[in-house]
């Protein structure tokens, strides 16, 4: 693996750099209380291009990989946006563009590449409410009637639903029971928004308020066919090619938000003066910090390796799994020691810290909960029984 940067990657970190300090921390703490859609932020990713870094130069995009996307939200993250740097770029380019040039054909290409290019936004609808986490328990259906699919089930936390043009939907296209294996059965459909088949009620949160996360009611739905995306019954193998570059993006985001944390902390420990001497030269607040770091550190190179791998299209499941858990725990460390550091000041909200907190929890939950990724770890990596 080769990390000098070419140009266009420079290229893309000091875009990304320069976009941060226009939306830093300020703009953020209002946004999430007001509860706003960020317009100005989302216009400026969309005329950097950065909505089409993942999408091939023919359909509008700048034909790069993961690696570059990475390179996009880690910076983003990291130089003040926290989580909102990740966040909608992974909704639109991976759940849309990512999920489209991988497994769409020619027609689903040239009709939603250019459109996502340009800033159409898009949602993922897999979570159920009663299969959760085991997802080949979806119970949403799409029966085929004629030349379309009619689809019926409910969906929940499915972020941006409110707002996306575009919605990737899970649906079981062969009843469990029929299935010849467990894992067939699934299929993904392209559904253009909004529609009034499909309901979407937002849900209260405790953080990324300036985005809204929903419940979803798809009742008789009709869908064509052509807008089934790669083989009827295969979905679950092909949204593992999405789920995977989302856990790249959440980890990108994980040690993004760890790095701002740590810089905001570092730049007060040094200040702060409680007992004579800056507070940042007690080990106590200084070994954290610096534990946070070197964690930080490892599992960016780790999470690089996986979009490094994805780019090559080699398998990436296992780097993909063990970044995420190495950038949650370090991000969360991170986080947890720069609000020790802000002592009183950490619990208050215009610190920020309080802020990256609620953010980089989610991460543990979601993409995937951290117990999922170690199940994963301990099954695939290490060969140890199938824990559930
Ligand atoms: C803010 C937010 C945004 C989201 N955005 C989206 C989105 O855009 N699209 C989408 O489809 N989904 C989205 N999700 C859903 C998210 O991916 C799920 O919440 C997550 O996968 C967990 O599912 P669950 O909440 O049903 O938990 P459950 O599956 O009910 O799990 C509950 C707990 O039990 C543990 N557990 C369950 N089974 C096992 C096992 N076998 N071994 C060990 N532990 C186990 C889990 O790890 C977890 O800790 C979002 C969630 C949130 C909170």
């Amino acid at each position: 693996m080769d990390f000098e940067l070419s140009v266009e990657q420079k290229m893309i970190v000091e875009t990304a750099s320069d976009i941060a300090r226009d939306f830093g921390p300020e703009y953020w703490r209002e946004k999430d209380k007001k509860h706003e859609f960020p317009e100005d932020f989302w216009k400026a990713l969309v005329e950097a291009g950065f909505t089409g870094i993942v999408i091939p130069e023919e359909y509008g995009g700048s034909g790069m990989g993961m690696f570059e996307m990475i390179l996009a939200m880690e910076t983003l993250t990291s130089e003040g946006c926290g989580l909102a740097g990740t966040w909608f770029l992974c909704l639109t380019s991976i759940f849309g563009g990512v999920s489209i040039t991988k497994h769409g054909n020619e027609q689903q290409k040239e009709k939603y590449l250019p459109k996502i290019a340009k800033g159409m936004e898009f949602c993922l609808a897999l979570t159920e409410p009663d299969a959760g986490t085991n997802t080949l328990n979806t119970k949403t259906m799409a029966v085929k009637e004629g030349g379309e699919y009619v689809i019926n089930g409910e969906k929940i936390f499915i972020s941006g639903a409110d707002r996306a043009g575009g919605m990737l939907l899970v649906a079981r296209t062969t009843p469990k029971e029929k299935a010849p294996k467990r894992t067939l059965g699934l299929s993904l459909f392209l559904v253009d928004l909004p529609n009034p088949a499909v309901e979407v009620i937002p849900i209260e949160k405790h953080g990324i308020n300036y985005s809204k996360t929903c419940q979803v009611f798809i009742n008789d739905l009709r869908v064509p066919e052509e807008n089934l995306l790669g083989e009827k019954d295969k979905g679950w193998y092909h949204v593992v090619d999405t789920l995977n570059p989302e856990r790249m993006s959440f980890s990108a985001a994980a040690a993004g938000i760890g790095l701002l944390a740590i810089k905001k902390a570092v730049e007060y420990a040094k200040e702060r003066r409680v007992f004579e001497v800056p507070i940042g030269s007690h080990q106590a607040i200084q070994f954290p910090l610096a534990e946070a770091k070197a964690k930080i550190e490892a599992a960016r190179l780790l999470n690089y390796k996986a979009a490094w791998l994805y780019d090559k299209e080699q398998p990436c499941a296992a780097e993909a799994n063990m970044a995420k858990v190495a950038a949650v725990e370090a991000g969360t460390w991170a986080v947890y020691h720069a609000m020790q550091t802000f002592g009183g000041y950490g619990y208050a909200v215009e610190y920020d810290v309080e802020r990256w907190w609620r953010e980089v929890n989610l991460i543990r939950l979601a993409p995937v909960t951290h117990q999922m990724a170690l199940a994963f770890i301990g099954q695939h990596v290490l060969g140890l029984p199938k824990s559930y």
